[in-house]
């Protein structure tokens, strides 16, 4: 049941750490099973309750991100800590307004910096000093100090073409992409920029791989051409600057492009369940990416009951899913029973 057993040079498989499992698995080297965590947001208000660290507190507090990060790892079973739980802590530090949400609603962007014009825009000399940025690094290095060395830290964030929608807004983000395309490719230029300082500000910090979730650049929104002319190039820049593995998240039916994210340059692709077959998914990406996903977050993980998530995770681990998660952030109201459910699947399966 070993995938990608090599036929020699085999290590001894019982010294992968978590955090070398999850790295060889998202970097297509044989491993002695597939890791099971999840990519995007982690925070439920079960735990959140369980170790008195609630949002919104926890998007601002770095003791408190880090407690709640820590706890869907060490109560749930999940191989990876990540933070935070927002895709709004890299737009707040370039000017955008934040709503902060609510113990189970996720900060969302109410005012963006450059809605009518881009020209001119910078990037602040003090971006690290920014916002939430300070928060998050500290979360990461409190996060580092309780796990040890073996523990995989995921940095999440927004990714660039969200970043760029964010700064302009999504109607400015549309029509310039048809009727001003240098403002357009202006935005999307700051945006990466911007968006390669934090990631590897969140590395040095200790972020063992950089997620980003960019829904902004789903065919939902964008036109797969898009997607090949724009959005690619950019997120080739990204994957290229980043100095750690590196995770592409988009959310929705993604086949109309994946095969151009596969050429992105990140060694994992995180997809949703609505993507279909794994299988097929995995055909496409061929050796250019590993497949990372895709237990559907809304209709699976947060409803239950675990039988279903038992037999899910079973299917997408049989169909070749490289690392186990949930399809998309984790919703706040999801039972931690369900998470742990996902795991067990993983663990019955190479039982
Ligand atoms: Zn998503």
């Amino acid at each position: 049941m070993y995938k990608n057993r090599s036929k020699k040079g085999m290590t001894d498989m019982s010294e992968f750490t978590l955090k070398t499992r999850l790295l060889a698995a998202l970097e297509g080297k044989p491993v002695d099973k597939t890791p099971v965590c999840s990519v995007t947001q982690t925070g439920i208000v079960e735990l959140m309750d369980e170790v008195g660290a609630p949002w919104p507190e926890s998007h601002t507090s770095p003791e408190l991100m880090a407690k709640l990060a820590l706890a869907n790892h060490e109560l749930s079973g999940l191989e990876a800590v990540r933070v935070p739980y927002c895709l709004t802590v890299l737009v707040e530090a370039m000017g955008c307004e934040i709503n902060m949400g609510t113990k189970n609603r996720q900060p969302s962007v109410t005012g963006h910096p450059y809605p009518k014009e881009i020209e001119g825009a910078t990037i602040p000399a003090d971006l690290l000093q920014r916002g939430r940025i300070p928060a998050v690094l500290e979360a990461i290095k409190i996060v580092r100090e309780k796990v040890g060395p073996d523990v995989p830290i995921v940095g999440g964030m927004e990714g660039p073409i969200t970043v760029a929608s964010d700064l302009i807004s999504v109607k400015s983000f549309m029509k310039w992409s048809i009727k001003k395309p240098e403002l357009f490719e202006q935005a999307l230029d700051l945006a990466t920029e911007a968006s390669i300082i934090y990631a590897n500000a969140m590395v040095e910090a200790g972020a063992d791989v950089i997620a980003i979730a960019d829904p902004v650049a789903s065919p939902d929104l964008m036109s797969p051409d898009s997607f090949k002319q724009y959005l690619q190039p950019r997120l080739q820049k990204f994957s290229a600057n980043v100095n750690s593995v590196t995770i592409l998240h988009i959310c929705g039916n993604v086949n109309a492009v994946l095969d151009y994210m596969a050429d992105c340059g990140f060694e994992g692709l995180s997809v949703e369940e609505k993507i279909g077959s794994v299988k097929k998914a995995k055909e496409i990406i061929g050796t250019r990416a590993r497949l990372v996903g895709n237990i559907s977050s809304p209709f699976t993980l947060l409803p239950g009951p675990v039988d279903k998530i038992n037999a899910e995770a079973k299917q997408a681990l049989a169909d070749g899913i490289d690392v186990l998660a949930p399809g998309c952030g984790i919703a706040p109201m999801t039972p931690l029973e369900n998470i742990k459910a996902m795991v067990a699947a993983r663990d019955e399966y190479y039982a």
